[in-house]
């Protein structure tokens, strides 16, 4: 099929084409639309077969004067006819009883029909010329973003609809705030621009309910209120996950997430766009639900590429339009919805003998929590039942009498290359899962600072908890002497350890900061505090937006 672009002056014969039975997709304050005769069974049958949408889904009926709303239903009550006055035309949809003219095609069967007069001009001049009602989704293939602008509608139509009004792009952004009447209450089956504050002014707070729906999504078994909530929605083909939290946790939150990911790219505000490491989408400052509204399902689609293998979306709290953003983000993540950590972790490592724990004790007494990952292996290792019924697979050879022998597992993994990696592949998921509860219970505890201490951090995978990393390294000879007094080694022997080691190279590479370690303990612990008030400075700075970070 040839859809033919019409211009917004040509809506007299795009008008036509849907007084005719045709599919014109038209721009309206909300997203584009995709309308076709509302009185005509046919024609509304085609919309679900141009977006591949399911029967069941209901359509919405437009209109462009109050006396079409009488023409359409019946028992209209006065709190939807005080709520039309207020906010028609405008971004708002009612759930009413519909009149026998309304074919059960558009209703999905529904006893009632969602209406809605649209204040966009050409969406108003549209309907006028066309003479009916306009029966009208958003204009997107079923479950992608709803479209915002002209290309998007082109990008999912073109070819399978009879036309396109070419219009500006949707204001709003976000779908109308669709609404039922239950009670004497005002439920809200889908918040939109029109938000659960503006509808108390009218009827009282205590006459607006939220569907539970709404925040949470459907569990297994639940009846949906509204049929389009049970299914998947506004969904890129990459994995989203949706972060909760204020500005700042939810930036480093994002930032731990993407941070040597392939293919990872970010949906945030503006404020810290900059820092995240990674393809990144702005929709707005932080607070300003509008702008976040305006833009989120443009920043969806543009992500709806092979290349981004997972997204991380900053979702906005509840109140005012960020309900209706949050609504579409958690749909768009499959209700994938993480809390971003208020901890903030300092991955501590380095090579043996440089100094680490005592740049760890140093951090400690500043107020540090410290995590001390060797410490938490080895009790691993003692009593983790996961981890050993893995190893005891594994590495069979280093139990005796169902207990695990660890200087045996020691001679075992450290054979050569793959018998380690073998080794390491068991247990850094372990480790990392333990981490992960570790830090879950310091967030609870409300700790604001904690210490990962880990010689291994990179090789283990415990860097993506860390919102920074710092090495310490020392000279040879500074080294070789500690290692001998710490561990009783002599020279020799000593020497070999560094040797078998990673080289001062491989630290300074990965970490953010760097301590170097000339032998003075005294200078070292100055070091380490000397470090970590540069690194709170440039968080705080960062917080604050006062300076960049490197
Ligand atoms: P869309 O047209 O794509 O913006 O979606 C319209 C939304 O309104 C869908 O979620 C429908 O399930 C919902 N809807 C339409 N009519 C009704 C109705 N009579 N009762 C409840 N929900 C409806
Ligand atoms: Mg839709």
């Amino acid at each position: 099929m040839k859809t033919v672009i019409y211009s917004i002056e040509d809506v007299e014969q795009a008008g036509a084409v849907i007084r005719a039975g045709g599919l014109v997709a038209f721009p309206t304050e909300t997203v584009y639309g995709l309308g076709a005769n509302a009185l005509d069974a046919d024609a509304a049958r085609r919309i679900f077969e141009a977006k591949g949408r399911p029967q069941d889904n209901p359509l919405i009926a437009h209109i462009a004067d109050f006396s079409m709303l009488d023409a359409l239903c019946h028992d209209i009550p006065d709190v939807a006819r005080r709520i039309a006055a207020r906010f028609w035309p405008g971004p708002l949809t009612m759930a009413l009883p519909k009149r026998e003219i309304v074919p059960d095609t558009v209703t999905a069967g529904l006893p009632t029909v969602g209406i809605r007069y649209p204040s966009h001009p050409v969406a108003q001049a549209l309907i006028r010329a066309a003479g009916v009602p306009i029966a009208a989704p958003s204009a997107n293939r079923s479950g992608k973003p709803s479209p915002t602008t002209f290309a998007h509608v082109l990008a999912d139509m073109d070819g399978r609809i009879d036309g396109i009004i070419r219009g500006g792009d949707a204001e709003v952004g976000v779908e109308s705030t669709f609404i039922e009447f239950a009670e004497g209450k005002v439920r809200i089956l889908r918040p939109g621009y029109i938000t659960p504050e503006d509808l108390a002014e009218v009827v009282g707070a205590e006459n607006v309910e939220i569907d539970g729906a709404v925040l949470k999504g459907l569990s297994e078994n639940e009846h949906p209120r509204s049929p389009g909530m049970k299914y998947r929605h506004y969904a890129p083909s990459a994995p989203v996950v949706a972060v909760l939290g204020n500005n700042w946790d939810c930036a480093r939150e994002i930032r731990r997430g993407v941070r040597g990911q392939v293919g990872a790219a970010a949906i945030l505000c503006d404020e810290y766009a900059d820092w995240i490491p990674c393809e990144t989408l702005r929709v707005g400052r932080y607070g300003d639900y509008a702008a976040q509204a305006h833009r989120l399902f443009d920043a969806l689609r543009e992500l709806d590429r092979p290349d981004v293998r997972m997204i991380y979306a900053q979702c906005p709290d509840d109140r005012g339009v960020g309900l209706a953003v949050a609504n579409r983000l958690k749909r768009a993540a499959g209700f994938h919805v993480i809390h971003a950590r208020q901890l903030f972790v300092l991955g501590l490592t380095g090579s043996t003998g440089a100094g680490k724990g005592l740049v760890s004790q140093t951090l400690a007494r500043i107020g540090a929590e410290i995590i001390d990952c060797d410490a938490v292996y080895h009790e691993m290792l003692r009593n983790d039942p996961a981890l050993l019924a893995n190893l005891c697979l594994e590495f069979p050879d280093a139990f005796s009498g169902g207990t695990l022998d660890r200087k045996a597992l020691g001679r075992l993994a450290f054979q050569n290359e793959k018998e380690l990696r073998r080794l390491n592949d068991i247990t850094h998921p372990h480790i990392r899962r333990r981490i992960t509860e570790i830090l879950d219970k310091l967030e609870k505890r409300g700790i604001r600072f904690a210490v990962l201490d880990a010689p291994t951090l990179f090789e283990s995978g415990a860097d993506r908890f860390c919102d920074v990393t710092l090495g310490v390294t020392a000279d040879p000879d500074v080294r070789a002497a500690r290692i001998m007094e710490r561990d009783g080694l002599d020279e020799e022997y000593a020497r070999l350890r560094i040797s078998a080691g990673k080289p001062d190279e491989y630290f300074k590479n990965q970490c953010d900061y760097m301590i170097t370690n000339d032998g003075a303990p005294e200078a070292l612990e100055q070091a380490a505090r000397n470090i970590y008030q540069k690194i709170i400075y440039q968080q705080e700075d960062r917080k604050h937006g006062t300076s960049g970070i490197a």
